[in-house]
């Protein structure tokens, strides 16, 4: 792999493409960052550059701009921030491909840093522009791509880019961190291997839960996909969430992971209610047996303490979408109970990686983020990344 360790960056300019589409809010007539975990996750990847005698351009989308240039999404609204978090002044470049832009960066000093305005503000960037590509590639000697987030587009900052870089193009650390806490589930695990999948639909994760079950043991099967899986095999599931489009689909996938002898443990019980609410009447019941009228809403007992069994004693867990509707205090049990599961097995030498969406919401909710291996940081790469596909950001780094 080609990552930063391996390079040379004295007297160099590193442009490095950085995730710092954050959430920001305004507050007395002032932009305010109101969570900066995508910046921090960038600062091991700019500092390294900078012990290591390099100078650095960042360059980042924000937000969804329509047309063109538009305050309210400009990165000048990260510097402040930014600079503190480095401990230096960090110098704003403006529009990415303007003359004042270039002249900031083809004069860098070593050790200074520039952030660039958003990429989004020229439609190029989207749309995979080659010729917006070379302009921005003159900010740098070396490209460095430390954005999981957008990994799976062929955008001009994300892939195209790299062709102007042919010997110096590089993975950021944490770039780097997140293909290879993938590869160690998918290919370099220690069994048992158990994948805990869970959320709404299962017709957005049956690309996942194929290629799944080749490499893992254990496959848990929870949230409101599990009631197609269960209607499938004839179960009476109520008004729970059913996608009658896949029926076909789950009972061949419960045959397949059959043939590959993987487990597959469906929830046995549920907590159901009678609408969709926090305020609605609520009862346990066998998951085959919901009354009409009645939806499944969270995993209940019997299944938590099954899944708690095999979790613990997992030696590699992923773990990609909640159990029941987390969001909702009265069916958030099933997810905290798998969440502690998922720690306790890490604090017993597991390797551990909460990879997408709303796992990643689940867990930093319960405060359990720091007691886990690794959480990706890249919802729709992470999913496309454990579907096995090749992601253009990264097949543009490894080409020759
Ligand atoms: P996904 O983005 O596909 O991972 O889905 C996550 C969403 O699935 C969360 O917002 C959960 O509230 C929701 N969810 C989980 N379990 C259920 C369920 N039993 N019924 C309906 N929605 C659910």
């Amino acid at each position: 792999m080609k990552t930063i360790e391996k390079y040379s960056f004295e007297g160099k300019r590193a442009l490095i493409r950085v995730d710092f589409n954050v959430p920001l809010k305004e507050e007395n007539g002032q932009m305010i960052i109101t969570d900066d975990t995508r910046i921090r996750a960038a600062l091991p990847t700019i500092k390294h550059v900078l012990n290591h005698g390099g100078s650095v351009v960042l360059m980042s989308h924000l937000g969804r701009p329509k047309n063109g240039y538009s305050e309210e999404f400009s990165l000048i609204h990260l510097i402040n921030h930014l600079s503190d978090l480095l401990g230096s002044q960090v110098v704003f470049g403006g529009d990415c491909i303007g003359g004042g832009a270039f002249e900031i960066t083809s004069k860098l000093p070593q050790g200074e840093v520039v952030l660039l305005d958003n990429l989004r503000f020229y439609s190029e960037e989207t749309s995979g522009d080659k010729v917006f590509a070379e302009k921005l590639s003159k900010h740098g000697d070396v490209f460095v791509n430390d954005a999981f987030g957008t990994a799976h587009r062929a955008h001009a900052s994300t892939a195209i880019i790299a062709d102007f870089f042919p010997n110096d193009k590089l993975f950021g650390k944490l770039l780097a961190d997140e293909i290879k806490s993938v590869d160690r589930v998918l290919h370099h695990s220690e069994k048992p291997v158990t994948a805990i999948v869970g959320g709404a639909k299962v017709s957005s994760k049956i690309a996942i839960i194929e290629q799944l079950i080749n490499s893992v043991d254990h496959l848990i099967i929870g949230g409101g996909m599990a009631y197609t899986f269960i209607k499938a095999q004839g179960g009476n599931v109520g008004s729970s969430l059913v996608e009658d489009d896949y029926l076909e689909v789950a009972n061949t996938i419960l045959r397949k992971a059959k043939e590959k002898n993987v487990t597959i443990a469906l929830p046995v019980d549920t907590v159901i209610a009678d609408a969709f609410s926090n305020d609605a009447n609520t009862k346990t019941c066998a998951i085959n047996e919901i009354p009409d009228g009645w939806m499944g809403l969270d995993i209940a007992d019997k299944t938590i303490s099954n899944l708690e069994n095999i979790i613990t004693s997992s030696k590699t867990i992923l773990w990609n979408g909640p159990m029941g509707v987390f969001e909702m205090e009265k069916f958030m049990k099933g997810t905290v109970r798998v969440a502690h599961s998922i720690v306790e097995a890490t604090e017993n030498g597991a390797f551990s990686l909460i990879g997408g969406g709303d796992s990643v919401a689940a867990i930093n909710k319960f405060n359990l983020a720091d007691k886990v291996s690794y959480v990706s940081t890249g919802g729709g790469a992470m999913l496309e990344y454990l579907e096995g596909k090749t992601l253009p950001a990264i097949a543009a780094i490894m080409s020759n």
